[in-house]
């Protein structure tokens, strides 16, 4: 198996791609580290907090997170607990799923903070 990819490691691989829109890099951050525990949700469908892509499906039973998911609005007991346990990898470039306005939220962390303060 691949060794996981540190955040230093990202940081340099994302600036070796130069100038590159902000969608366009966190699709890529994706790519490297997966996707997002941080979820939006819009009919039983579920989206990757930080790519937008299309990660599960709670109505068609296709949704592996579930358990570990964070959804952005939800703000219930399990998604507060979940939200402790996530590292750098899922709060990336994702906006405070706990945010009043989220989709106008500040990003909990990007490539320029230091994940481990
Ligand atoms: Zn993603
Ligand atoms: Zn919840």
């Amino acid at each position: 198996m691949e060794k996981e990819v540190s955040f230093k490691e990202l940081k340099s691989k994302i600036a070796g791609l130069g100038d590159i829109d902000i969608e366009k890099k966190k699709e890529i951050i994706c790519t490297f580290i997966g996707h997002s525990l941080i979820q939006t949700s819009c009919f039983g469908y579920k989206y990757c907090g930080r790519c937008g892509e299309q990660v599960g499906d709670s109505l068609g039973g296709i949704w592996y997170d579930a358990e570990k998911a964070v959804l952005a609005g939800h703000n219930c007991k399990t998604c507060r607990a979940n939200f402790k346990k996530l590292s750098w990898r899922e709060k990336l470039y994702c906006r405070n799923p706990f945010a009043k306005n989220y989709d106008k939220s500040k990003y909990i962390l990007t490539l320029s903070s230091n994940p481990l303060k």
